[in-house]
């Protein structure tokens, strides 16, 4: 260690110190060996991180060789190998390793007149401890075109080395951590993903779309080309999505998604793959289909190697919920073998699992979804219900007018409204009583007096405005509510109906008939409730039938 100066080193230190990059590190020790100016070449070697091998780093050779540096540079030589290098030697014996044209071994030979050299010097990257070389990161090999090593730069190599060593091993320790710390980072935010796509699934709803999602994922994480889902439907496994990783697969996805709407696998072991796994509940891998071709296989397996073409990888797993088989997914590679390992596998059950519970999920949905709809359908058809029984019920069937129930609601509401206008427009009812009906219906029938009545109440409702209200009030008595009408109005409208009934021929079986009516009419009063409203009315009605019938008359 004398060779170099205390501020030489000192200097170079300081450099040293300033990087804590292997690269880095590694181009000063080159840049020094070259200012030496004692060796045309020389090739830095380190240890891989695999433990197993030396990777040149760095490359100087002579300039007759120069176009060589890149091709050595990233050389790997294996440690294990029978009949080691120079380098993986001095490596090995922690020990400067000089070789000449003269005497070398075979191998060293041969390198040197391959590269042209006359003298070679293979040095140990090591560290010292107890004058003992400790901590081996790797191997400088120098390379001599002419002429022998000069001893003094050799030493100087070795000064060097041990003034690199504790650095570089710093460096790759740091670089070491670097790695893993990225690796867990990338692991951190797979994590974070794989999560976000657990709970995107558990809120879906649409069983179309956990199969976009699904396939999707899958994909992610696995190179196959093809997947196909297939669901159990009572005594078929159905295909209820084909995904494609590539878009030069589309058609033959589509060829295979035609095929399999026409041939559903039957639950049967003998059907094909997708079926023998569903019955099974266990999946099948054939890591090479190529190699099985020629041996028996169902129709519609042969099928789909068919429309493929060239499927080799091929895995089929049961889709389950709550451990049961719900279906089958499908996977394929395209053109070339790929390899399943016992983690692809154990990911795959994970998600089949979780698709299985994903799926039966969104058809629960999709079923709660239907129901309500039909329980929305029945509502609208039970309100309709409610609201023609509601007419039924506010109506006469014989006549179509309003019957005595709704006549009474009306009349109270009608009532109860002038009051408050305290309206001076008046409110009239008028009470229509046909004359001798019941000689009629003795005469001519029951069903001539329907007729007959059904006619009047036709009459009564042409002859009432839009804002009166017609009613049938009992068997062959009517009640029409004026609106807006005093007394003189309400005579006149009686009278103008009573003319129009006598007027009127009804034709019934018992040929063309006619009748009369009576007519009592009142205004509303204050203070006048329904019934003495109604009674004042009737009381009219009572005199029109002692004064001679076919008359009005009015309080
Ligand atoms: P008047 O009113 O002129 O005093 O004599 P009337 O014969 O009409 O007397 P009443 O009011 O006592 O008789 C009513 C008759 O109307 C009894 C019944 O035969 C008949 N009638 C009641 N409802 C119906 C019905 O729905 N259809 C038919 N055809 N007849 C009915
Ligand atoms: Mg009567
Ligand atoms: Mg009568």
């Amino acid at each position: 260690m004398h060779n170099y100066s205390v501020s030489e080193k000192y200097a170079l230190l300081e450099k040293i110190n300033g990087s804590f990059d292997q690269l880095a590190l590694l181009d000063l020790l080159g840049a020094e060996i070259e200012k030496l100016g004692a060796f045309d070449g020389y090739l830095i070697n380190m240890l891989h991180v695999d433990g197993m091998h030396l990777e040149s780093l760095k490359v100087r050779f002579t300039a007759a060789f120069r176009e060589l540096e890149q091709t050595y540079q990233g050389y790997k030589v294996s440690l294990a190998g029978l009949q080691p290098n120079v380098s993986v030697r001095a490596f090995k014996t922690q020990q400067t390793i000089r070789a000449d044209i003269d005497n070398g071994t075979p191998e060293e030979k041969a390198l040197m007149e391959l590269w042209k050299l006359q003298e070679i010097a293979a040095l140990p990257l090591t560290g010292w401890e107890n004058d003992q070389p400790t901590n081996p990161v790797g191997t400088v090999l120098l390379l001599k075109q002419e002429g022998h090593i000069d001893p003094l730069a050799l030493e100087k190599v070795d000064e060097l080395i041990a003034l690199f060593h504790k650095p570089l091993v710093n460096a790759r320790q740091l670089a070491f951590l670097q790695n893993y710390h990225d690796r867990f980072e990338a692991a951190a935010a797979e994590q974070a993903r794989f999560l976000q796509f657990i709970v995107d699934m558990n809120n879906i709803t649409s069983p179309d779309r956990v199969y976009d999602m699904f396939s999707n994922e899958l994909f992610h994480q696995l190179q196959f080309d093809v997947v196909g889902f297939f669901l159990q439907e009572g005594e078929k496994l159905v295909a209820k999505k084909i995904a494609v990783n590539d878009p030069t697969l589309e058609e033959k996805r589509k060829k295979w998604q035609r095929y399999l709407a026409k041939h559903d696998y039957q639950l049967t072991t003998t059907d094909g793959g997708v079926s023998h796994t569903f019955l099974r509940n266990t999946p099948l891998v054939f890591p090479d289909v190529q190699k099985i071709m020629n041996l028996p296989m169902s129709d519609k397996d042969r099928k789909t190697m068919e429309i493929f073409d060239n499927i080799y990888t091929l895995l089929i797993l049961p889709i389950r919920f709550q451990q049961q088989p719900i279906g089958v997914i499908t996977f394929f590679s395209i053109g070339r073998q790929l390899p399943v390992t016992d983690s692809d596998m154990l990911l795959l059950n994970n998600l089949s699992a979780f698709f299985g519970t994903a799926i039966t999920n969104g058809r629960n949905m999709q079923v709660t979804q239907q129901q309500h709809q039909e329980i929305e359908r029945l509502n609208e058809m039970l309100q309709e219900k409610v609201k023609e029984l509601a007419e039924q019920a506010s109506t006469d069937k014989l006549t179509g007018l309003s019957n005595f129930r709704s006549f009474e609601q009306e009349l109270g509401r009608r009532i109860n409204e002038s009051e408050r206008r305290s309206d001076k427009e008046g409110l009239s009812i008028a009470v229509i009583d046909i004359d001798h009906f019941k000689k009629f219906n003795d005469n001519y029938g029951h069903q001539a007096g329907n007729i007959v009545l059904a006619g009047v109440a036709k009459e009564i409702a042409k002859l009432a405005r839009k804002m009166d209200l017609a009613c049938r009030y009992g068997g062959e008595e009517f009640v029409v509510i004026l609106a807006r009408c005093d007394i003189d109005g309400a005579r006149i409208f009686a009278e103008r109906l009573r003319i129009a009934i006598e007027k009127t021929s009804f034709e019934t079986d018992a040929g063309i008939l006619s009748v009369t009516v009576s007519i009592g009419c009142a205004t509303h009063l204050q203070s006048d409730n329904n019934q003495s409203l109604f009674n004042r009315a009737d009381q009219a009605l009572y005199r029109a039938k002692n004064n001679g019938r076919n008359r009005v008359e009015v309080v």
